[in-house]
C-alpha cells in the first residue's frame, strides 16, 4: 500500500465568514509559506483545511515547529494519507490503535462513490480494531481516543488523532500596522506578541541613551525583535537617540517629573515616526500598577501626548507572572533578563510621582529650551533597521 504522512492544518473559523473570508485565506496561506521557506514541501487547499505534503521526513518536526507559531492556525494534525479502498483504510488505521482504554472512529465521507456511508464505514474500521485488541472498547460520546478518518472526493484518505494546538489568533497582516514601544525589559516583547496575535503587522521604536546605556542594550533589542520574528515576520525596528533630550530634561525639569516627561516624550515621537510609515496605532507593554509610570494618573498624563492614534496596552490587566509566562513561551525570557541598562534607568530620579499632574507635566517639559527641533532631530536621524525573520 502506498501511503505516506502529511500535516492536515486547521484554522479558526471565527474570520473566516462574511466578505473579508478571501484576504484572510490568502494572508494566512502566505504566512505559512513565509515560514516554510527553505524547506520541500507541496501545499493543498481544500475546502476548509491545508495539507503539508511531500516534505523529506526527518524535516516534520522542523514544520511543526514553525506552523505552530502561524497566527490564525488553530491546530495541526500528522495524518497517514492513503488511496481510498477499504483494505487499505483497515490496513492504516492500526497505527493508530491504542493500546487499551475507549475509543471511536469518525468518518467523514465526501466520496460518493463507496457503497458504504460513514457510519458504516466507521462501524467497519471500528470493528475490526476491536477484533484486533481484546483491551479496547468503544464509546462513541466519551472516548479516550478518537480517530478520524476523512475520505475526500479525489480518491485519497487521511486518518490521524492526535491534536496538536497552533498559535490561534488572525493572521499577521489583517489587523493593520502598530508601531511597538520596545523596550529591552519583559514587558514589551510579549505586548507585541499580543498585538501580532490580533493581525498585527509589528513596527518597532527603541529609544537609547549610547553611551549612558550600551551597545549590548542595543543589542538586546535586536535580540528581542528577532524572537519576535518567528511570530511576526521580519519587523522594522527604528533606533532612536535619546541621549540629548534625556540629558535635558534632567537639566531643565523637576526631578520628580524626569520619568513623566520622558515617557510623554517617547511617546510623541514614537507616534510621529508611527504616521510617517503608516501605523495605525502605538503599542506599549504598561500594566496597571506596575511601577509609578503606570498607575491611572501617570498613563493619563503620558496618553496626552499621543495626538490621533490610539495606543494600545493589552498588558494593562496582567500580572507580572503572566507576563513573564508568556514571555517564557515566546522564547523572549532569557534576552529581557540580561541585566543591560535600559534608557529609563539612565538619570533616575530617587522619587518619581506617583499621581503626576497634567498642567504640572506641560509646564516642565515646556521649560525644555529647543524641545521640538531635538524631537526633529531625533526622528530625522533615526537608524532603520530591518530585522529579518529567524526560523
Ligand atoms: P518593559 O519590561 O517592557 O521594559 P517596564 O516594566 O520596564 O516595561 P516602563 O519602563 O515603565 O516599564 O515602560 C513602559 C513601556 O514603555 C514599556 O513596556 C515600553 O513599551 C515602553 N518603553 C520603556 N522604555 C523604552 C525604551 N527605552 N524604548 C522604547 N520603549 C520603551
Ligand atoms: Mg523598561
Amino acid at each position: 500500500m502506498d501511503k505516506k504522512k502529511v500535516i492536515l492544518l486547521r484554522y479558526g473559523e471565527i474570520f473566516l465568514k462574511g466578505k473579508n473570508r478571501n484576504l484572510f485565506e490568502k494572508r494566512l496561506i502566505e504566512n505559512i509559506k513565509k515560514v516554510l521557506v527553505g524547506i520541500e514541501y507541496k501545499f493543498i487547499r481544500t475546502q476548509n483545511r491545508y495539507y503539508i505534503e511531500d516534505y523529506q521526513e526527518y524535516m516534520q518536526e522542523e514544520i511543526i515547529q514553525r506552523v505552530t507559531k502561524v497566527f490564525g492556525l488553530h491546530s495541526l494534525s500528522i495524518a497517514t494519507k492513503i488511496l481510498t479502498s477499504y483494505d487499505n483504510l483497515k490496513e492504516a488505521i492500526v497505527e493508530y490503535m491504542p493500546q487499551d482504554g475507549t475509543f471511536r472512529v469518525t468518518t467523514k465521507r465526501a466520496d460518493k462513490r463507496l457503497d458504504k456511508n460513514s457510519m458504516q464505514i466507521s462501524a467497519m474500521l471500528g470493528g475490526y480494531l476491536l477484533a484486533q485488541n481484546k483491551k479496547l472498547s468503544v464509546d462513541l460520546y466519551y472516548p479516550k481516543c478518537e480517530i478520524c478518518v476523512d475520505i475526500r472526493e479525489n480518491g485519497y484518505s487521511y486518518i490521524f488523532a492526535d491534536k496538536i494546538d497552533c498559535a490561534q489568533g488572525m493572521p499577521v497582516g489583517t489587523a493593520g500596522r502598530g508601531m511597538l514601544l520596545l523596550s529591552g525589559g519583559f514587558d514589551s516583547p510579549v505586548a507585541g506578541y499580543r498585538m501580532a496575535r490580533r493581525g498585527m503587522e509589528i513596527f518597532g521604536v527603541h529609544y537609547h541613551s549610547y553611551p549612558h546605556t550600551s551597545e549590548l542594550a542595543r543589542q538586546k533589542v535586536i535580540d528581542l525583535a528577532g524572537k519576535l520574528t518567528k511570530y511576526c515576520g521580519d519587523v522594522r525596528l527604528f533606533v532612536v537617540k535619546f541621549t540629548d533630550i534625556q540629558q535635558a530634561i534632567h537639566e531643565y525639569c523637576r526631578e520628580d517629573y524626569m520619568i513623566t516627561i520622558m515617557r510623554r516624550i517617547m511617546v510623541e515621537i514614537a507616534e510621529k515616526l508611527a504616521l510617517k510609515h503608516h501605523c495605525g496605532a502605538l503599542i506599549t507593554g504598561e500594566s496597571l500598577a506596575q511601577v509609578a509610570s503606570q498607575t491611572t494618573r501617570s498613563i493619563t498624563v503620558t496618553n496626552e501626548a499621543v495626538k490621533s492614534l490610539p495606543v494600545f496596552r493589552p498588558l494593562i490587566g496582567m500580572d507580572k507572572y503572566e507576563i513573564m509566562d508568556t514571555a517564557e513561551k515566546i522564547d523572549t525570557y532569557a534576552i529581557s533578563e540580561l541585566p543591560y541598562e535600559d534608557c529609563c534607568t539612565v538619570f533616575l530620579p530617587k522619587n518619581p510621582v506617583i499621581k503626576p499632574d497634567l498642567e504640572i507635566a506641560k509646564k516642565e517639559q515646556a521649560k525644555i529650551v529647543d524641545l521640538d527641533k531635538m524631537i526633529e532631530e531625533a526622528i530625522e536621524s533615526v537608524e532603520d533597521l530591518i530585522i529579518k525573520a529567524e526560523y
